[in-house]
């Protein structure tokens, strides 16, 4: 059976996506639109306008003018909140289509989108709605010994920081939107959004709702284009004053380069290599978890569990566990109902992971299951699990953001802290044991900004996520990421 396609979502692809700028839907200044595919097949899915630097522009400059007059900066907190939150309701609402759009444009299974990213989205704006009548600064007393005698009243004020790019990528493209917007709208930024060129329909379809929900003119813009014109503009622009940014580490570092003219703020969420660590005394869910972890979204996620580590005793065990399920997974189009798992998103990714799939094997590595393309249509790959790896294999070493996992036994906990933080990333990693003591001390001693406990993948909008090392700079979520979105100003009077 396949998922009914929306009416709505019909009109939504068949005719060409405009750019969102200062409140109206606008084409590229150029006049060029590129196309978006169909994962499952190939052939074009939609067009959309291809914005380019005039684009972004035009885009910062709405953004610019809605942050210094427009009314965004004077609307109550309480009144600010509300719409934020409205937002979140508004995509429950258009739940369905917005999980079809996704199924679509990106490959995901419906029913994951369905039952993952759009509600997740939601809560997020619903979670940073709250937060807006709660931005607060303090009150300090000053000694300023060197005025001796003068009396000082001190206090600080938390504000948005301006004008705010923001970057995205395709792997879970509403979701990434919300992280991005929730915050920076709830602190009183107005936003410039570029969508990754893979999958931008759900963010522009965001943009309309937006809209209705009541944010004013100019205060989300969306640009839709590539990231070495469009991207790399809105990430150089002088009116630009923060620019956040989820992708590769590569790109990151254009980022930080790009930001250097104004120095503009900048928070990077970027790649990873995490380790899943199962011990001895794992419960048997060890293994279902183990697979979750890295073949969830198709192992394109930042945070995938795609360095399995299992203690000596259960690695037969655990690793054929893991290969058995890989090789029961259902692949097929994201919108038929049967598929557990969808293409990748692009031809690109399929080859990039093949290409990582034949330097394993060439490197001596085993595959236990899968190993390759999957079909000769669309950009699916089997779901693989390798062994007989080395520390030193592109592998183990590159992220593949693919659905491949390299397996390798470790003897004990003293030397697992070691092996799990052999790598220049630092974003997450798994533990398996019925051990408290022992998880968390070893959770203390791993290197990356989530730790997950008989878990994977488990994020929440109340919950910081972000990096260590070259896996970024700052957090997402939680009240953490309101100071990634915010300036503090001392103020004193002396009285
Ligand atoms: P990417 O190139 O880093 O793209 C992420 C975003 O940055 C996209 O919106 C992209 O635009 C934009 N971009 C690209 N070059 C830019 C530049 N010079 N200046 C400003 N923006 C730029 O990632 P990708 O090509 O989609 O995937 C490549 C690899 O990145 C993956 O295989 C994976 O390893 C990693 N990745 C990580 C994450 C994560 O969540 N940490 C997500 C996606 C990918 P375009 O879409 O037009 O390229
Ligand atoms: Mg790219």
């Amino acid at each position: 059976m396949t998922v009914t396609v929306d009416k709505n979502v019909e009109e939504f692809t068949t005719t060409a996506r405009q750019l969102f700028i200062d409140g109206q839907w606008v084409p590229a200044a150029s006049g060029k639109t590129f196309q978006t595919p169909d994962p499952a097949t190939g052939e074009t899915l939609a067009h959309v306008a291809e914005g380019d630097a005039e684009d972004i522009d035009r885009a910062v400059r709405a953004a610019r003018k809605a942050f210094d007059d427009g009314p965004w900066g004077r609307i109550t907190p309480s009144e600010r909140g509300k719409i934020i939150w409205r937002i979140g309701d508004l995509i429950l609402e258009h739940a369905d289509e917005l999980a079809q759009l996704e199924s679509l444009d990106n490959g995901k299974p419906f029913a994951a989108a369905r039952a993952g990213d759009i509600p997740a989205s939601a809560d997020l704006f619903h979670y940073m709605a709250g937060w807006a009548t709660k931005i607060e600064g303090n009150t300090i007393n000053i000694s300023a010994p060197y005025l001796p005698g003068a009396n000082f009243h001190t206090y600080t004020l938390r504000e948005p920081v301006g004008v705010v790019g923001q970057i995205i990528p395709w792997n879970f493209p509403l979701m990434m939107a919300a992280w991005k917007l929730g915050p920076a709208l709830t602190t009183g930024n107005t936003v410039v959004l570029k969508p990754a060129e893979q999958t931008p329909l759900t963010a522009l379809r965001l943009a309309e709702l937006i809209a209705e929900a009541g944010v004013p003119d100019g205060v989300v813009n969306v640009v839709t284009g590539f990231g070495e014109t469009a991207g790399a503009a809105l990430a150089a622009h002088d009116l630009v004053d923060k620019i956040a940014f989820t992708g590769s580490t590569e790109v990151g570092r254009l980022i930080v380069q790009a930001a250097t003219g104004n120095l503009k703020r900048v928070s990077l969420e970027l790649g990873g290599k995490s380790p899943n660590i199962v011990f001895n005394d794992a419960s048997p869910q060890a293994v279902e978890g183990a697979a979750n972890a890295i073949f969830f979204n198709h192992g394109q996620n930042c945070v995938a569990g795609s360095r399995l580590f299992v203690q000596q005793d259960r690695f037969d065990e655990v690793v054929e566990g893991v290969a058995r399920i890989a090789s029961s997974i259902r692949l097929g189009p994201g919108l038929d109902e049967d598929t557990e798992m969808g293409p990748l998103v692009s031809d690109e990714q399929l080859r990039r992971v093949t290409g990582y799939l034949e330097s394993g094997k060439n490197e001596g590595a085993t595959a236990v299951s899968g190993g390759g393309r999957h079909g000769d249509k669309g950009y699916f790959v089997q779901p693989t699990v390798l062994t007989n790896t080395r520390p030193e294999m592109k592998v183990v070493r590159e992220e593949i953001f693919g659905p491949v996992v390299v397996a390798a036994p470790f003897q004990s906990l003293d030397e697992i802290a070691a092996i799990a933080n052999d790598t220049p990333y630092g974003l997450g990693a798994g533990i398996w044991t019925q051990d408290i003591s022992k998880a968390h001390a070893l959770a203390k001693k791993i290197r990356a900004g989530t730790v997950w406990i008989n878990c994977y993948n488990v994020t929440d909008a109340a919950q910081p996520f972000g990096g260590f090392k070259q896996s970024g700079w700052g957090r997402e979520m939680g009240h953490e990421v309101l100071e990634a979105y915010t300036e503090v100003k001392a103020v004193t009077a002396q009285l």
